[in-house]
């Protein structure tokens, strides 16, 4: 029989780390789960204390630490200015949408046409980012809105989608954020948002598919009618 050398002290330890252990593996779950408890995006009260270049600044500094960690040369030319050229590109470019001061404009005008049909958006292009590995997210958007009176330039949309887009996103809470934007920019609850995306969490890291890809759908309003929501669907994969 092996004796068992281990003391009172060596065996808390063990433990500690076999909690440790299953602590991580509950987080790495969560982050797998894409569960999301509301459909704002989780920021703290001083999100915005900090100007725009102090935060490129500081990120600048912190990413230019992970680098030198992980034992890349820093002298290196090719290297030298990535981590300013990372905080810049969090800031003004694909977490931009974290502010509130960088979304559109929706001027909506009069529907002078009296359109009141479906209006459908249909292939816009986003990119996002997995918050849970900082990654990229990629794909369309297909957007639908019955006119209140009221209509926006097509081209809002595509903004509007790709403003939510830019923050640390999990699809679900980027497909809800969407539509309750347009909601409010369009002052109509009719409303379909259907996003189709790759995420490189999935494709490239853990179980490297590469071949699947992520749909989600929101209906509100007179989207959530089996007809019009069929008839949405039609205009989505109507080749
Ligand atoms: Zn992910």
């Amino acid at each position: 029989m092996v004796k068992n050398n281990l003391n009172k002290e060596d065996l808390e330890l063990l433990k500690n780390k076999e909690e440790a252990k299953r602590k991580l593996e509950e987080f790495e779950q969560m982050g797998e789960a894409h569960f999301s408890s509301s459909h704002n995006t989780p920021l703290r009260n001083d999100a915005f204390d900090l100007s725009d270049s102090e935060k490129i600044t500081e990120i600048s500094k912190h990413f230019y630490k992970i680098m030198e960690i992980m034992g890349l040369d820093m002298n290196d030319d090719s290297l030298k200015g990535t981590p300013h050229r990372v905080a810049k590109m969090y800031i003004t470019e694909i977490f931009s949408g974290l502010d509130p001061k960088n979304s559109p404009e929706m001027r909506a005008f009069e529907n002078k046409y009296h359109y009141n049909e479906m209006l459908v958006e249909k292939n816009i292009t986003f990119h996002s980012t997995c918050e849970h590995h900082f990654v990229p997210i990629y794909g369309s958007a297909h957007v639908a809105y019955i006119p209140n009176g009221k209509v926006v330039g097509l081209s809002k949309l595509n903004r509007m989608v790709q403003y939510c887009a830019k923050r640390p996103q999990v699809q679900e809470r980027l497909n809800v954020q969407i539509i309750e934007e347009l909601k409010k920019a369009l002052n109509t609850n009719d409303i379909a948002v259907l996003l189709e995306a790759d995420h490189m969490c999935v494709a490239s890291r853990g179980v490297q598919d590469v071949n699947s890809n992520t749909i989600t759908a929101q209906y509100s309003g007179k989207f959530q009618e089996e007809a019009t929501k069929a008839e949405f669907l039609k205009h989505v994969y109507h080749k």
